[in-house]
């Protein structure tokens, strides 16, 4: 397990790779709005990044027993997770959607996810987007000197807890760099029994590390499965979920967030 911390020369491209997803991402927001297909959205987000000199870093990913992903942004609409492929089908007034951009930008990789409110919605779901959204902030905030990435874990835990919904356990932020996902796995939950934790290692954070961070928040019950097409993940209860992902350097102050404008 090797953690490749990046040189202030890998930062800055790194932060270019984050910042033109950060370019695309501004123009989901203005792009999501009732009628609009997910297909549309992809077709908009994949051409910010090629005008920004980069690549899709979701086009064509590979995942074993399952086709290479078909897509450039991973478009997942209300109980949908993550790993949405997006098509034909049109936004309404009410939905929420997350849109997960990866950029490849000379060898490396930027990531980032948001999920949007189409139109208007309630209010209850109003305050799901918000939490969520800070469940991030906590998170980034946590990863500082000396913490560890169980630190980090743990704060968006309690903050999601805390609030009544519930942080899925299958996925994890990661590490990235030349590759979109390197050392370490940083999970948004740690498991309180010994036998449950047997396989988990909590890295120390140093400077240099980059990883996307990306608490997923369900309303309901933490359970997903996988549908058919072997990539769309749902919440098992059927339940709305959000997600919300930087990619994060660590400091030796604060993190710096390579996936804002
Ligand atoms: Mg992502
Ligand atoms: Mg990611």
């Amino acid at each position: 397990m090797t953690v490749h911390l990046k040189s202030p020369e890998e930062l800055a491209t790194m932060r270019e790779a984050g910042r033109i997803v950060a370019v695309a991402h501004q123009a989901m927001r203005e792009a999501v709005k009732p009628g609009v297909t997910t297909a549309e959205l992809n077709t908009i987000a994949e051409t910010v990044l090629r005008d920004h000199g980069a690549t899709p870093a979701f086009l064509g990913y590979p995942k074993h027993n399952s086709p290479n992903f078909p897509a450039s942004i991973c478009a997942s609409v209300n109980e949908e997770l993550v790993h949405g492929i997006p098509g034909s089908r049109v936004l309404k007034d009410g939905d929420i959607i997350s849109i997960d951009i990866g950029s490849v930008y000379e060898g490396f990789v930027g990531d980032s996810a948001w999920t949007y409110a189409v139109g208007e919605v309630s209010e209850s779901v109003q305050r799901l987007l918000e939490t969520s959204e800070e469940a991030l902030w906590v998170g980034i905030r946590a990863s500082v000197l000396p913490n560890e990435t169980k630190d980090v874990a743990l704060a968006i835990q309690h903050f999601v807890e805390q609030h009544g919904y519930s942080v899925v356990r299958e996925y994890t932020g990661h590490g990235v760099g030349r590759q979109m996902h390197e050392e370490p796995q940083v999970p948004n939950w740690w498991p309180r029994g010994r036998r449950q934790r047997q396989n988990w290692i909590s890295y120390p954070l140093k400077p240099g590390m980059t990883y996307a961070l990306e608490p997923m928040i369900n309303a309901g019950r933490p359970e997903t499965r996988e549908l058919s097409d072997k990539w769309t993940v749902v919440t098992r209860d059927r339940s709305l979920c959000t997600h919300f992902e930087h990619t994060i350097a660590i400091t030796e102050g604060e993190p710096l967030v390579l996936t804002l404008p």
